[in-house]
């Protein structure tokens, strides 16, 4: 069975770099269509609910950064020159599982860092993205497979 659409989720640190690569080679290997995806987490989710501070320059700040760095990137790989990229803002699994539904994706792709144990107990978007999801998941090795 073949996809014709991939969901490639990025964290837009340097791991994503591979992602991005083994994306880019699937989707030629495929001729699918590819949409790209960095989720802006709310700064009160770190924080914990109750921050008796406003995190609103913050938290714009934060966006900045981030499409900045899809800028960078958009420069360095083909698959964000070529196709939708979305900067969205809230919890990442609700995001991505959203973005795939409405988009109709049948392949989301992260990467992943093998964790297990109390590793994991700390929290692996990648595991969180399992449960649920609309479509298959592809994860890639992040640990196999280090950056060039
Ligand atoms: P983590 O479990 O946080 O180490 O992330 C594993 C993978 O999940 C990353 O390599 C990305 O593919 C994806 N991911 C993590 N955080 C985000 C985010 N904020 N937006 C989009 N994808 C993400």
């Amino acid at each position: 069975m073949a996809y014709s659409h991939l969901l490639i989720a990025i964290d837009l640190t340097d791991d994503c770099h591979r992602v991005l690569e083994r994306a880019h080679k699937l989707s030629l290997a495929l001729e699918c269509q590819a949409t790209l995806v960095h989720v802006v987490e709310p700064l009160t989710m770190a924080f914990g609910g109750d921050v008796p501070m406003d995190l609103s320059l913050l938290q714009q700040q934060q966006t900045e950064q981030a499409q900045n760095k899809l800028n960078v990137l958009a420069e360095q790989h083909e698959l964000l020159k070529n196709n939708n990229c979305h900067l969205l803002y809230g919890q990442p699994k609700q995001e991505i599982h959203q973005l795939a539904k409405d988009h109709g994706c049948d392949l989301i792709i992260v990467g992943s860092h093998g964790r297990h144990g109390l590793a994991l107990l700390l929290g692996s978007t990648t595991n969180d993205l399992l449960a649920g999801a609309p479509c298959d998941v592809l994860a890639i090795d992040l640990k196999a497979h280090p950056v060039d």
